[in-house]
């Protein structure tokens, strides 16, 4: 990214730029020739996508990895929690949730899909079912 001064035709350079902290990036550009100054101010998504193009602002590349942020948005389906995937089902657990009437069996399976999750539980059992019931107040389920 280069500014140019359009009445000098010159390009200008770097002259200061401030990281305040919160992810907006201010920068100004001086022309050498008239000491015209302009100043980019970008909040942090544009920051972000600044950096992405590997845009190099007054010698220092803008730190920020926003694909991988995209990325692991979408691994945890966009729960910004921190928490990825989903529990699995033990297969006793899987038997026990095919005997749930079909019409609420994908209501129960999320609630204690949620459960899980939750409480950073990777593999639902009977015995954790038993627990999210008398828990949640699920008794029949
Ligand atoms: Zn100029």
């Amino acid at each position: 990214m280069k500014f140019l001064c359009v009445e000098c035709d010159q390009q200008m350079a770097f002259a200061e730029r401030q990281l305040p902290g919160d992810g907006t990036l201010a920068a100004t550009f001086k022309c050498p020739k008239c000491g015209r100054v302009v100043a980019m101010l970008t909040n942090p998504m544009e920051t972000q996508l600044v950096s992405s193009l590997g845009v190099e602002i007054g010698g220092r590349t803008v730190p920020g990895e926003p694909f991988e942020m995209i990325r692991e948005h979408v691994a945890t389906g966009g729960r910004a929690d921190g928490q990825t995937g989903s529990p699995t089902w033990s297969s006793d657990a899987q038997e026990r949730l095919s005997r749930v009437p079909t019409f609420v069996r994908g209501m129960v399976k999320r609630i204690y899909a949620d459960y899980a999750r939750e409480r950073g539980i990777a593999e639902i059992t009977p015995a954790i079912m038993d627990t999210a019931r008398a828990e949640l107040g699920l008794e029949g389920m």
